[in-house]
């Protein structure tokens, strides 16, 4: 923890006048509550605090603030709403934090170009609603679509429910305005659908979880809205028989919208919770999601429903109405919430394998869960291979705590070997930067800390994150 004494050596009163000058004083949050308040985000067992926040008002002033640091060495930490999991936004340098809630505005609907401009501060269930009223589409919809912002998905190249059909962030995001580490405002891609004018940088930037500049603006690519979508519960005795209806829907060139999986467990903490009448017995449950041209999506629903049933399925009950789908995709939505209550630490991991090895990850997982005698519910986007096996335990409990890092790391090490990654959606952050080498392998750790160091050499952009204390310079 900092203290008082440090706050002052780190940021002078010299240097707050200036952030004073900048965002004005109402925009300078460094009381003691401030501080502790950002001390954290969603990632249980990490915490550090800043020396102060900063919540600036457009790009220039972002500009202003990261040259300030970079000339003083100040630790400078973009935040968004603070859901990620994986301590991607803990200042575990201290510095400043910077928020985006004064930079929270659609610029623009380009219906031409089927573009939204957007700012870094814009909640991302906004972007949807402003697209959808203009009958247009914007496919990334992580379950934290209610509070997560733009920004913050960017960085992440957040996932989501539609991955499978549809892509992830970065399949969307198709230009950026970004403040680089030394205060330069440069601007990537566009609304261009074609652009091969030197390196991808917007690429570049997307998930690049703040290490490399402040995002403060995005162009986004929309396309035009389904015309219909039916929803669809499908319930199995095992997962193993889910995971083969899985592949089959895919192996008969069916891509659906969504199709995401709960085990029992989970299944039954969620009815616990929700109170929707999700059959509890089963023991595991598909969500199937079409959507398209009217008739596309009835016979695809009924090829789907079908397909699962000769596989081995027990039920398929079919959403007759928006409300009863509303119902069903919630379901899926409020699984980590659901599995919140049970016990005072959910430790949600996020290890993606291919999607054909799904059955045999679970069953590692569960079996990894038996050894290390600990609660592990899984859930998770099936037809992305994106399995989310929650941990159900108590930080305070060190020995308990052991075990769960263990048990984690042998599910990381179990997911590459099996063709996977450590992360499909969450990022490295500080929670899995052990783990990067496992994926990228020592040269590639070594590819990414080179463009790191290249636009950061004083290392001021969310330093602590995505490189061990070795690699860190
Ligand atoms: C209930 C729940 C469900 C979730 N479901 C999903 C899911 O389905 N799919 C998925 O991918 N994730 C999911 N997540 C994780 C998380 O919500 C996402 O990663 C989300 O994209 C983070 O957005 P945020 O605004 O909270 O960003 P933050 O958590 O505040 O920040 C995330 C990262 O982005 C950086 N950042 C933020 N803004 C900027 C900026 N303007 N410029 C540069 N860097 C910036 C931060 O430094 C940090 O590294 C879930 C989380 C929760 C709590």
């Amino acid at each position: 923890m900092i203290n008082n004494r440090e706050v002052r050596k780190l940021i002078s009163s010299k240097i707050r006048k200036q952030f004073v000058a900048i965002v004005g004083e109402e925009n300078v949050l460094d009381s003691e509550s401030s501080l502790l308040n950002y001390s954290y985000d969603a990632t249980p067992g990490f915490q550090a605090r800043p020396h102060c926040v900063l919540a600036p008002r457009n790009v220039f002033e972002v500009s202003e603030i990261v040259k300030i640091c970079n000339a003083n060495r100040i630790p400078i930490v973009p935040r968004g709403s603070g859901t990620n999991l994986s301590a991607s936004t803990t200042p575990s340098k201290g510095g400043v934090v910077l928020l985006f809630k004064n930079m929270n505005e659609i610029i623009e609907i380009d219906e031409a170009n089927l573009t939204m401009t957007v700012q870094p501060g814009v909640i991302t269930q906004r972007i949807i609603e402003a697209a959808e009223a203009k009958g247009l589409f914007y496919p990334p919809d992580p379950g934290s679509v209610n509070i997560s912002q733009i920004g913050g998905n960017i960085s992440t190249n957040a996932g989501g429910l539609h991955g499978l059909k549809y892509g992830v962030t970065r399949d969307y995001v198709i230009g950026l305005q970004v403040v680089l580490p030394n205060g330069e405002i440069i601007e990537t891609g566009g609304k261009l659908a074609k652009d091969v004018a030197g390196y991808d940088l917007t690429r570049l930037f997307v998930g690049a979880e703040g290490t490399l500049g402040v995002i403060t603006g995005a162009v986004l690519k929309l396309i035009p809205k389904p015309e219909a979508t039916k929803t669809m519960l499908v319930l199995f005795e095992d997962l193993e028989t889910s995971a083969k209806a899985v592949s089959a829907i895919i192996e008969n060139r069916i891509i659906p919208a969504t199709l995401e999986f709960l085990d029992q467990a989970t299944v039954r903490v969620v009815e616990d919770f929700a109170q929707i009448g999700l059959p509890t017995d089963a023991g595991a449950v598909l969500l199937i999601e079409q959507d398209g041209p009217k008739e596309i999506v009835d016979r695809d629903t009924e090829r789907m429903a079908k397909i699962c049933m000769e596989t081995g399925a027990m039920d398929v009950q079919v959403a007759q109405t928006p409300e009863e789908a509303y119902e069903l995709t919630s379901a899926r939505r409020t699984a980590l919430s659901a599995l919140s209550r049970m016990k005072p630490t959910t430790i949600l991991e996020d290890a993606t394998v291919p999607r054909s090895k799904i059955a045999e990850m679970v069953g590692i997982i569960n079996e990894i869960a038996k050894k290390y005698e600990l609660t592990v519910c899984t859930f998770g986007h099936a037809g992305d291979g994106n399995l989310h096996p929650t941990c159900l335990t108590d930080a305070r409990d060190t020995e308990e705590m052991e075990r769960v890092d263990a048990a984690f790391k042998e599910i990381f090490e179990e997911a590459v070997r099996l063709g996977g990654t450590i992360t499909g959606e969450h990022g490295v952050g500080e929670m899995k930067l052990p783990y990067l080498s496992l994926k990228a392998g020592e040269a590639g750790v070594e590819a990414m800390r080179n463009i790191k160091f290249a636009l950061d050499p004083n290392a001021i952009m969310n330093p602590g994150k995505m490189f061990t204390a070795k690699q860190q310079r």
